[in-house]
């Protein structure tokens, strides 16, 4: 496989902070309709690493390829309409706006029209809606107002406020955090829906549910890559025994 067809190629990726590299020539590969899945111990540069890919933080050396294109110089904005969406890990969602509002509201907007055609853009509004709702568990709870969901709910809620903009490449920050054992179930079937046509990127603490999900797994360790590969092979690799249980 050559660079051009991976979705996402990160390559020397550096980020430092006075001084401190959080992030310290990195590099990583996703391919198309992937779960790559992120671990490491606290402060590894997991959470660095996803801010410099959707431009939140400036890297100070190295390339991120999306497609054919570099994103290290564009803005945030300008990295979301290029098909990169970020889920962050605190829901942020409208608690007073229905489920189906939520949704609508996130829907591209595209440039005004009148009449007939907005009638037209209306009806298609409501059925990519009615799309995502279903997707992510939500078809029965499209007038609900957001406050009265659970928080594995919620969860999927933001994930369907991102999903309706069709992102290429999906991000989330332990997106099973806080969630019961039911809903993480859930979402490793929601995830393995969400990849037909794109690739997620998952920073992930609960290895139980890595194993569920993971095509691949990069390890990061001090900024770096300790090992990659299969969980099976990553789980194996003395190095990684070492930072998880050699303290
Ligand atoms: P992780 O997500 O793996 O827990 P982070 O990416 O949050 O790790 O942090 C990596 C390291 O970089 C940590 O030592 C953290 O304190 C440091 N760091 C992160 N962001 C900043 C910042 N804006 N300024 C200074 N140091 C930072």
């Amino acid at each position: 496989m050559t660079n051009n067809d991976f979705l996402l190629s990160v390559e020397g990726l550096t980020v430092s902070f006075d001084g401190f590299k959080a992030v310290d020539d990195l590099s990583f590969y996703v391919d198309p309709e992937e779960i790559h899945v992120i671990i490491g111990p606290n402060g590894a540069g997991k959470t660095t690493a996803l801010d410099l890919i959707c431009g939140k933080t400036r890297a100070t050396a190295g390339s991120i390829r999306f497609r054919s294109r570099e994103l290290t110089e564009m803005k945030e904005h300008q990295i979301v309409h290029a098909g990169v969406g970020r889920k962050f890990q605190n829901p942020s969602i409208y608690e007073d706006l229905t489920v189906f509002e939520n949704l609508e509201i996130s829907y591209p907007k595209g440039r005004s029209v009148f009449g007939a055609l907005a009638f037209k853009r209306d009806a298609k509004v409501r059925e990519r809606v009615a799309e995502i709702a279903e997707m992510i568990f939500l078809a029965d709870h499209l007038s609900e107002r957001a406050e009265y969901l659970s928080h594995g709910q919620k969860q999927w809620l933001e994930i369907g406020m991102l999903l309706i903009q069709d992102p290429e490449l999906l991000m989330l920050d332990e997106p099973v955090a806080g969630m019961s054992v039911s809903e993480r179930v859930k979402t490793a079937e929601l995830l393995h829906r969400i990849i037909q046509g794109r690739s997620v990127i998952v920073i992930e603490h609960d290895m139980k549910f890595v194993e569920d999900i993971a095509h691949k797994v990069t390890v990061l360790h001090q900024g770096r890559v300790l090992s990659e590969g299969t969980m099976a092979h990553v789980k194996s690799d003395p190095r990684v025994v070492e930072v998880y249980l050699g303290h």
